[in-house]
């Protein structure tokens, strides 16, 4: 299926082909490495008849940061039309709701977000009924984005009261960094679920097994390479927001054209204040 690109968000995890560490190999595939794709149909292969030429598509093509780009037909899915008024990244959102499903969350529980970036603020709008949420964040908008959007409470690293460590059945970390990984480990319950969410790629870490091994919980590494399942996600995401929309201006604060790419990588890298997603609009 060939693809109008019409907007590509910048993942984090792009950044890491950008900053050259290593293990990446260059030159990379045109598009690469925008993945958070959003278009319109243009082309169908032979033997394609589903979606339809002009139809709102978003999914898995990961050659995004490009004006148009080819994916498997069974990779997209149809936009429905109550999200069609902006651009909803749809590798992102199939990726919080996989994070979701891997929590084991049901309507009514408590958790705690330790790192709340894009991700985080999708995963909390996918939420069952009735959850009740902290967040740890160590940036201040991060922190009044997360109240925003209705966290109980939001902390930084140096100010999560000491009643909090050992209190969350669900604790879902989302930072991809080593300290997140350690405030993660300290806020589970005994025989709680760490979720790992955050994109550890840039290195190993270290983990506290002795106290991952007393407190008996259940560890989770909440990614997803099977496309299928992803598609799944996505498509299971529609469904639950119905026509509640999702709250995105408040999540996709900067918009640059493909000539100006370079940009967009650099403030995701600085973050200033504000700075949640930036979207490349070829
Ligand atoms: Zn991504």
């Amino acid at each position: 299926m060939l693809v109008r690109i019409r907007a590509c968000g910048l993942c984090g995890s792009d950044l890491n082909a950008w900053r050259g560490v290593p293990g990446i190999e260059y030159p990379m595939p045109a598009g690469a490495p925008g993945h958070e794709t959003w278009g319109e149909v243009v082309g169908l292969g032979d033997h394609v008849s589903h979606p339809r030429v002009d139809e709102t598509v978003t999914g898995l093509l990961w050659n995004g940061f490009a004006e148009f780009g080819v994916a498997r037909a069974e990779n997209l899915v149809v936009v429905p039309t109550a999200f069609r008024t902006a651009p909803v990244l749809g590798e992102p959102l199939a990726c919080a709701m996989n994070v979701l499903r891997r929590s084991g969350l049901v309507a009514g529980g408590r958790l705690a977000i330790v790192g709340f970036g894009y991700l985080a603020a999708l995963l909390v709008q996918l939420l069952p009924t009735g959850c009740d949420w902290v967040a740890i964040s160590r940036r201040q908008d991060s922190r009044q984005l997360a109240l925003r959007l209705g966290a109980q409470a939001a902390y930084g690293f140096d100010n999560v009261p000491s009643d909090a460590w050992d209190s969350f059945a669900v604790v879902i970390e989302a930072a991809g960094v080593q300290q997140a990984l350690d405030y993660a480990t300290w806020l589970v319950a005994y025989g709680g679920r760490l979720v790992i969410a955050g994109y550890h790629a840039d290195g190993p870490r270290t983990v506290n097994m002795q106290s991952w091994n007393w407190k008996g919980i259940d560890v989770i590494n909440a990614h997803e390479r099977q496309p299928s399942v992803y598609v799944d996600a996505l498509r299971n995401a529609f469904d639950q927001l119905g026509e509640r929309p999702l709250d995105l201006t408040l999540l996709h604060t900067h918009s640059f054209d493909l000539d100006h790419v370079n940009e967009a990588f650099g403030l995701a890298e600085s973050r200033p204040a504000g700075f949640v997603k930036a979207l490349v609009h070829p």
